[in-house]
C-alpha cells in the first residue's frame, strides 16, 4: 500500500451510511483499497505513509459543486446588491478591466488554498482561462471540473463565440484523461447565451463527452423574462431545444416548478444549490426539501466568492440545513445527515462522478479528509452527522487527501505557499482598485 490512513472514526457515507469507529482506510495508486476496523485494514495491508487519524473523523472529500475560483480576488468588492445590479455595475465592469491569464491564476492559487484547508477536495468551477486554472490545479493537487465560459459578449481569453468554442475545443482535448481534471464547457446561462449557441454547445457536449456547466433558474426576474421573451420558462425552453441530459451541471434552480424538477430528474441533470450566494443576493430559496424527497442529484456549492464571500463548505452545510428549516417552517426538513450527503455522495452526483468520488469505497478515488473531532465546539459528541453539520468548522479540517496524496498535513499546505498567496492577491487588489476608481470602495 501507498498509505494508510488509520485509527479514527470512518464516516463512509456508502449505500449502508456505513460509519466504522476506530476504523482505517487503506489507499494505493490513487485510490481505495480497502475500508473497515483498524485491526482488519492493518492485518491485511502494509503502508509506506501512515496517517494518524486516532481521534479524529475520517471522512470523504468535500465537493464543492459551483463556484468560479478567480474571483476570490473581488471578494468583498461589491456586496449588499441584487444579482443583476451586481453583475452589471460591478462585476462584469471590473472583470473587463482585470481578467487576464495571470488574474486567474492568482486567483485560482488563492481559492485552492482557501478550499484545502477547509477539506474541500473537488470543484465545479465555471471562469475564464480555464486552462490556466487546470494547471493551478493540478499543481495543487486538486480535484476539478473545469468548465470554460461560453458567453455572448467579447470577455478576457476570447472575444467571439467561434474563438471560446476554438479555445474550449483545444482545453478538452488537451485534459481528458487527467485523473484530476475534468475539463467541461460552460454556457453562463440561457439569458447570455443564445439558442444557437446553446445548441452548439449540447453538440460539442454530445461529441466529446464533456459535462456542461451552466446556471439556471436563479432569479425570479429571469423566470419572468424567459417567459416575456421566449414565451417559456428558462427550464421549458432549454428542454425545448434540446440542451438538457445527463451530462448537464445546473447551479441554482431556485426557480422551478414541479414538473419542472420531475423533467430534471427524468432527464438525469445535476443540481447544485448555493444556499449562501443565493441569501446574499435574495435570489430565493431553492425547493431543496422536495428536490431530497425526490432523491434527485443536489449538491452543494459556494458560488464564487465576490457573492458568498468564501469558498467554505462547512458552511454551506450548516446554512442549508438551517435555511429550508426556517422558510418552511419544518425542523425536520435537510437533517444534518442530508445535508452532508450533499456534500460529499449527492454532490457526487450531481457531478455525475458518483462512481469515483463523494465516498470512501473501494475503488474510488482517495480523495480522504481528516478533522478533529475534539475542539471545544465540538465537545461532548454525541452523534456525528451532527456535529460535522452544526458544530464542525473549516478550522477543524486537520489533514487532506487527494488521489492518495498528502496535500496538507496538521493543518500545514503541501502544495501552497499561504504567504506568497496573499501577497499575490494583495498586489492586484491595488490594481483593482485603481481599475474601477476608488470612490466605491472603503478606504485603506
Ligand atoms: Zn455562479
Amino acid at each position: 500500500m501507498d498509505l494508510i490512513v488509520r485509527g479514527g472514526t470512518v464516516v463512509t457515507m456508502d449505500g449502508a451510511r456505513r460509519v466504522f469507529e476506530n476504523g482505517a482506510v487503506a489507499v494505493k495508486g490513487g485510490r481505495i483499497i480497502a475500508a473497515g476496523p483498524l485491526a482488519e485494514v492493518e492485518r491485511t495491508y502494509v503502508a509506506r505513509e501512515i496517517v494518524n487519524a486516532g481521534g479524529k473523523v475520517i471522512i470523504p472529500g468535500i465537493i464543492n459543486g459551483h463556484t468560479h475560483v478567480p474571483m476570490t480576488l473581488f471578494r468583498g468588492l461589491a456586496d449588499d446588491l441584487d444579482l443583476q445590479e451586481w453583475l452589471t455595475k460591478y462585476i462584469f465592469p471590473a472583470e473587463a478591466k482585470n481578467v487576464t491569464e495571470e488574474f486567474v491564476r492568482v486567483g485560482a492559487r488563492l481559492g485552492l488554498a482557501e478550499m484545502i484547508r477547509g477539506g474541500t477536495t473537488t470543484f465545479c468551477d465555471m471562469y475564464y482561462f480555464e486552462d490556466a486554472i487546470a494547471d493551478e490545479s493540478v499543481k495543487a493537487g486538486m480535484r476539478g471540473v473545469l468548465g470554460e465560459t461560453i458567453i455572448d459578449f467579447p470577455v478576457a481569453d476570447n472575444k467571439t463565440n467561434p474563438e471560446a468554442m476554438a479555445y474550449v475545443e483545444s482545453f478538452v482535448k488537451k485534459w481528458q484523461g487527467n485523473p484530476l481534471i475534468i475539463p467541461a464547457i460552460a454556457p453562463h446561462a440561457p439569458y447570455t447565451v443564445s439558442e444557437e449557441h446553446l445548441k452548439a454547445v449540447r453538440v460539442f457536449s454530445d461529441r466529446t463527452g464533456a459535462p456542461i456547466v451552466t446556471h439556471i433558474s436563479e432569479t425570479k426576474r429571469e423566470v419572468d423574462e424567459s417567459l416575456k421573451t421566449k414565451g417559456a420558462t428558462p427550464i421549458d425552453y432549454l428542454n425545448r431545444i434540446g440542451f438538457l441530459n445527463n451530462r448537464v451541471i445546473a447551479a441554482h434552480v431556485v426557480w422551478p416548478s414541479e414538473e419542472e424538477l420531475g423533467l430534471l430528474k427524468k432527464l438525469g441533470v445535476g443540481i447544485v444549490h448555493n444556499p449562501q450566494s443565493n441569501m446574499k443576493l435574495a435570489s430565493g430559496v431553492a425547493p431543496v426539501p422536495e428536490m431530497l424527497k425526490e432523491d434527485l442529484p443536489v449538491g452543494l456549492g459556494t458560488d464564487g466568492a465576490a457573492s458568498n464571500n468564501d469558498l467554505n463548505l462547512w458552511e454551506e452545510m450548516d446554512t442549508a440545513a438551517k435555511l429550508h428549516k426556517v422558510f418552511s417552517r419544518d425542523p425536520k426538513v435537510v437533517s444534518a445527515e442530508e445535508a452532508f450527503e450533499m456534500a460529499t455522495i449527492r454532490g457526487a452526483r450531481a457531478l455525475h462522478l458518483e462512481k469515483e468520488i463523494g465516498s470512501i469505497e473501494k475503488g474510488k478515488r482517495a480523495d480522504l479528509v481528516v478533522v478533529d473531532l475534539d475542539d471545544l465546539n465540538q465537545t461532548p459528541y454525541y452523534n456525528i452527522y451532527s456535529d460535522l453539520v452544526y458544530a464542525t468548522k473549516a478550522a477543524d479540517v486537520r489533514t487532506v487527501i487527494i488521489e492518495g496524496r498528502v496535500v496538507m498535513r496538521d493543518r500545514r499546505l503541501l502544495t501552497l505557499n499561504e504567504e506568497t498567496i496573499k501577497a499575490d492577491a494583495r498586489r492586484f487588489r491595488e490594481r483593482i482598485i485603481r481599475s474601477i476608481g476608488a470612490k466605491t470602495l472603503p478606504e485603506d
